[in-house]
């Protein structure tokens, strides 16, 4: 396959120039100005778009085992795909929870759920028994069964004994921990931000301190055990001032953006209601400013999407009910152009591919010779967001029904092609 015409950018290898890339087998072999195709080489034209390294989306919730009402691994990994992302990591919020070798195992081979996974799939393995704080596991053993990181993302471990143990117990191990940062005992009961709209909606809020309590509080426990660390969705000023005093101070905590939090604000509460409920809820305005500047800056290490699919009937009831969070696969590349429109193109890959590879010690995230065949080709081409023709059973987003100024035009896993439109 001779991928022909495109852009390139390849941030981990500085390069951003007009350059065709020839994919053999699952490997990219060649990259250069003007290859020749073999006679029965297949072409794809990438004239007018951006070539990149794989997309990889570190937070997602894919709800099998246990929920495949909401979601299983093929519509998740199909909508991952179509979305761009030739990657993702599944949080282990699951029924039973992925807190289990064997079950991990089972996951990362594809062996769980019907059809095999459209995309590559890296499982994120509890860091307590059953996500329930209390109990340590064997993260050696799950490390070894394919986990990429360590989280109870969806809970706090609200105990500081616990996780303190849990980071010695894994410190040597590369994979992070990730925080799900949300003092349990302040956020009880709430349904969205605090501040004005909260109050003239007469809903509970949950304050930013919910978030920066937690995040000042794994970020001293990462500094004091020496364990890899990483702070999932950011969605305050707070939490990115606590981060880069941490960094100032030499611990070297990264941290990940979602689209909506970059985007909304807890105004869309007022019209969208309960589509607009996730954890941790749209912010005030100030906030999403401080998060796209986060951006710019750098203190944002990576995107991701922290995709959490409902059924319809969980999501179109009234806001107090209504289930957390909504589908982010197949918009977050659109979505996160249209929060930052000025954002450098190399910066952009940096955040979606090079990033993430790295932070987690995943394949991909280069094109250089060598690496594996993973590609994502996009276009500044707009398009409209409709939610019911998503591959993903949740068709939920605040985004649905919107213009949105960038589109995958083609994912290859592997070498091959899963999605195409040109
Ligand atoms: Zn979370």
């Amino acid at each position: 396959m001779l991928i022909t015409g495109g852009r390139l950018i390849d941030p981990a290898r500085g390069i951003d120039a007009m350059l065709d890339v020839r994919l053999h087998g699952e490997v990219v072999t060649e990259v250069g100005e003007h290859i020749v195709a073999r006679p029965d080489e297949e072409i794809f034209d990438a004239t007018g778009a951006y070539v990149a390294p794989g997309f990889i989306d570190p937070h997602v919730h894919l709800r099998e085992p246990g929920f495949p009402e909401k979601e299983t691994i093929a519509t998740g990994t199909l909508a991952a795909a179509r979305g761009g992302f030739t990657a993702v990591a599944c949080m282990p919020n699951t029924n039973p929870a992925l807190d289990d070798p064997n079950l991990l195992a089972k996951l990362a081979a594809g062996e769980i759920g019907d059809g095999q996974p459209r995309c590559r799939l890296y499982p994120i393995a509890a860091i307590t028994l059953g996500r329930r704080g209390e109990s340590l596991l064997d993260y050696g053993a799950l490390s070894r069964a394919g986990a990429v990181a360590f989280s109870d993302d969806g809970s706090t471990i609200m105990n500081a004994r616990v996780l303190v143990d849990a980071a010695l117990a894994a410190r040597d191990l590369a994979a992070p921990f990730i925080s799900h940062a949300e003092d349990e005992h302040l956020a009880a009961g709430t349904v969205m931000n605090a501040g004005p709209v909260a109050e003239a909606l007469g809903l509970a809020g949950a304050s930013p301190l919910c978030e920066d309590i937690i995040v000042a509080r794994d970020l001293l426990i990462a500094r004091q055990t020496g364990k890899s660390w990483h702070i999932a969705h950011c969605s305050t000023a707070g939490a990115l001032e606590l981060i880069r005093f941490a960094r100032s101070i030499g611990t070297t905590a990264s941290c990940e953006v979602t689209p909506h939090h970059l985007f909304f604000t807890d105004e869309a509460v007022r019209t969208l209601g309960g589509r607009a409920k996730v954890n941790p809820p749209l912010r005030s305005a100030m906030d999403a400013r401080a998060l796209r500047d986060a951006v710019r800056a750098g203190t944002i290490d990576c995107f991701a999407t922290d995709h959490a699919p409902h059924t319809a009937a969980e999501k179109s009831v009234e806001i107090r009910s209504a289930a957390v969070g909504f589908s982010g696969l197949e918009i977050a590349v659109g979505a996160y152009a249209l929060a930052l429109p000025d954002l450098p193109l190399p910066r952009f890959v940096e955040l979606l591919s090079t990033n993430p590879a790295r932070l987690f010690h995943l394949p991909g995230g280069t094109l250089a010779p060598g690496s594996a065949a993973d590609v994502t080709i996009f276009a500044d081409e707009q398009w409209r967001v409709d939610a019911a023709h998503f591959a993903s059973k949740g068709r939920s987003t605040p985004f649905d029904g919107m213009m949105l100024p960038r589109r995958v035009l083609a994912t290859f896993v592997a070498g091959r092609l899963i999605q195409g439109e040109a």
